[in-house]
């Protein structure tokens, strides 16, 4: 798609600058859980956000997180609560270290996003990404989307190096460090990720990894996480591709 708006865009921009200054005091002091004593940050200059070099990502507020969506062209639909429907009471949410994808495994799955499942409390994901490309924001933060998974994974996010072939034991609370989304899907091999769909996988990635300073390669699928699981269906090394294609395009 054209980026043919570029005047929206520098609005958004400087919207999300905006939103970042205004939140920064308190976020500022929030970080310092993630910091070594002593250690201070900013947390709102890019990259420094971004957890390359092993330092601390600090989420992205639920404001900059909407406007980064925004600004990367996402068609978003925002259902009620999203903003602090989470389950970080149950645990921690952030450092993060990246996104992950799954695929839902099944059709009209919003509700079940929202509410879980009787062995499973909602949200299971922060957005669900329909097959027409519209991206429902259903929760914000710790959501029962990733369990435990590979801490050698974890490792080659934050050194920036290639995702592992074959993941390690599963030691490591995944929900606390990735943000998490629903692709609906399902995932038979036979059911077709229609092209908006894909182009707005493609954009919510794209969009936490800039506003993270983070590369494609913080894109990872919940297969690649845990051997227990096998979604999202599709080739990761092409999504990853895509991202990489629309983060170094702008
Ligand atoms: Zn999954």
């Amino acid at each position: 798609m054209h980026e043919s708006h570029p005047s929206r865009r520098a609005v958004i921009t400087a919207a999300i600058a905006a939103a970042a200054s205004a939140a920064a005091p308190a976020t500022s002091a929030a970080a310092g859980q993630y910091l070594p004593p002593g250690r201070t940050l900013n947390p709102w200059l890019a990259g420094t956000m971004g957890g390359e070099g092993g330092r601390a990502a600090i989420p992205l507020t639920a404001q900059v997180f909407l406007l980064a969506l925004l600004s990367e062209g996402v068609r978003i639909r925002e259902h009620d609560g999203w903003r602090t429907h989470n389950r970080n009471h149950q645990g921690p949410w952030g450092p993060v270290d990246g996104v992950m994808l799954h695929h839902t495994a099944g059709t009209n799955s919003l509700r079940v996003c929202r509410t879980g499942l009787p062995n499973l409390h909602g949200p299971l994901c922060i957005g669900l990404i329909a097959k027409d490309g519209r991206v429902h924001l259903i929760g914000y933060g710790r959501t029962n989307h990733a369990g435990s998974g590979s801490a050698a994974l974890l490792d080659a996010l934050r050194r920036n190096a290639p995702i592992p072939v074959r993941t390690g034991r599963d030691t490591v609370d995944g929900n606390a460090r990735f943000y998490g989304f629903e692709i609906e899907n399902l995932g038979d091999g036979h059911d077709p990720y229609p092209a908006a769909q894909l182009d707005a996988v493609e954009r919510v990635c794209a969009a936490i990894s800039r506003a993270h300073g983070w590369s494609s390669g913080r894109v990872v699928a919940h297969k690649e996480w845990t051997r227990r699981k096998a979604d999202p269906s599709f080739s990761m090394a092409e999504m990853r591709a895509q991202v990489a294609a629309r983060l170094a395009g702008r």
